[in-house]
């Protein structure tokens, strides 16, 4: 008997210690699996924002970093030898969805081309796949469209079943009443709002995330429920404005700066503007005393602030780069429809597009650097060229042409969202006793950032994942499933 009970403190004791056995489906796309693995001669980009080190040598134990340094590796562990490469830690994907957008093209050559309702068709199969096959270790879906997919998703990643990142799951969007998503429910009250979260948190959301046509009370009761369970709020907003939604306590706002709406000419309370913010963007000198005024308030109530650059990046033709990679990984209709939008905006460009993205920019580099917890997320799908993985990659990018230093936009992509997501103490950086969540690439991103599109191996707690094999896996198939 006695003999017995130890022998099940063992087993229970070693289950938690163990990584789930990862299902034969999951084993296709594992390159690296071993219980010690040496990552040798490779340059660090720890995501502390420190300078990349040269000719390191990364131990990994059991799902851990175990050390980091110049030490010889122990006898029985497999070693890469990866001169030539870098690691930095797993992307945590802060504005990440699980959907695309349906745009049937009708009329092709006739504005708009497509009609209503706007459908977001989930992308349950490809998503996955392309965000950890991108460096995506972790990520917060940001809203959902089908919250119980979503949930299920994340379970079954996390048993082993099903290749992927670790997924902070966000309850379904607390919308006000609109008829702009047609898959979105429309709260009525303060009280329906709180009842909506508590449900949501009932059946296993982590996150919450408010929309353009919220009220002032919704949101306040939403925000009040939120925090009685201990859990976070972000908002993608325009009927609250900025300030508002900081002194009722949001926790995140998305979009960096380019939804709020505090100056928008006829901005009437709980009620969305006609210019979603362009118009505030638009007049706020990036170094004038009405955003020194914003961004010391977003600082001092500590309310971190989510860039989602790729999406925006649209507004200026030409700025966004056309990928094979991206082409390869959409059905055809999806890259139909997507070079078709894609083209207009050259033959009727956004004429304030340039001067929305330069102030968003500068306001984010301000923001981070009075203090403010910026992160990072690509926000699949805006035009239909921004798609999951790639966009994280590209946010990174574009952290870098708005200024910041190629390790501090990683350490935007990665530690911040870490602490945001309190999960700062096992995961976001590449330290000792972290769990081994790491990206391989060849080159040097820390003098050519888009070396970071040459991603070859993504560690999930020191399994290391294939990524040309999970991108074959999706290829001519994102745009269906
Ligand atoms: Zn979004």
């Amino acid at each position: 008997m006695h003999r017995i009970a130890a022998f099940f403190l063992l087993v229970s004791a070693t289950a938690i210690a163990q990584p789930p056995q990862l299902s034969p489906e999951v084993q296709r796309y594992v390159k690296v699996q071993a219980p010690t693995v040496a990552l040798t001669h490779v340059r660090v980009i720890d995501g502390t924002g420190k300078p990349a080190v040269e000719d390191q040598t990364i131990l990994i134990q059991n799902g851990k970093i175990a050390s980091i340094g110049q030490a010889a590796p122990p006898a029985d562990a497999k070693v890469l030898d990866l001169h030539g490469y870098t690691v930095m830690p797993g992307i945590v994907g802060m504005h990440n969805h699980l959907y695309y957008i349906a745009r049937p093209n009708l009329e092709p050559g006739k504005s708009p081309g497509w009609e209503p309702p706007l459908a977001v068709p989930q992308m349950m199969f490809s998503s996955p796949r392309m965000y950890l096959a991108a460096g995506v270790t972790t990520m917060r879906t940001t809203g959902s469209i089908e919250p119980y997919a979503d949930l299920n998703l994340r379970d079954q990643i996390d048993r082993g079943l099903l290749p992927g990142p670790h997924i902070d799951v966000t309850a379904p969007y607390l919308e006000g009443k609109s008829d702009l998503f047609i898959q979105m429910h429309q709260l009525q009250s303060a009280d329906e709002a709180k009842q909506f979260v508590d449900y949501w948190i009932s059946v296993g959301a982590t996150s919450f995330k408010a929309y353009m046509d919220i009220t002032r009370a919704e949101l306040k009761a939403a925000i009040d429920e939120a925090h009685a369970h201990g859990l976070k709020i972000t908002g993608h907003l325009c009927s609250v404005t900025y300030p508002e939604a900081v002194e009722l306590g949001i926790d995140d706002l998305e979009h960096g700066f380019f939804v709020n709406t505090q100056l928008d000419p006829g901005k009437k309370p709980d009620a969305c503007s006609e210019s979603e913010g362009n118009e505030t963007l638009k007049s706020m000198d990036p170094n004038g005393p009405e955003a020194a005024k914003l961004i010391q308030l977003l600082v001092s109530h500590h309310v971190a602030v989510t860039s989602t650059l790729p999406v925006f990046e649209g507004y200026v033709a030409g700025h966004e780069p056309l990928q094979s990679r991206m082409l390869d990984a959409m059905t055809t209709e999806a890259r139909d429809a997507y070079l078709y939008v894609r083209n207009r905006a050259y033959e009727k460009p956004f004429p304030d597009g340039p001067i929305l993205l330069a102030h968003d920019m500068a306001l984010e580099r301000k923001f981070a650097a009075a203090g403010g917890l910026l992160l990072a997320g690509p926000d699949p799908t805006g035009d239909g060229g921004v798609l999951p993985g790639f966009g994280d990659q590209r946010e990174i990018e574009l952290l870098v042409e708005a200024g910041f230093s190629p390790v501090n936009a990683i350490r935007i992509a990665t530690l911040n969202g870490a602490i945001f997501e309190g999960k700062e103490k096992t995961i976001g950086s590449i330290e000792p006793g972290k769990n081994a969540d790491l990206v391989v690439m060849k080159g040097d991103p820390s003098q050519r950032i888009t070396d970071i599109e040459n991603t070859e191996i993504v560690f999930k707690d020191g399994v290391g994942y294939d990524s040309a094999r999970l991108l074959q896996s999706v290829a001519g198939r994102y745009g269906e499933y």
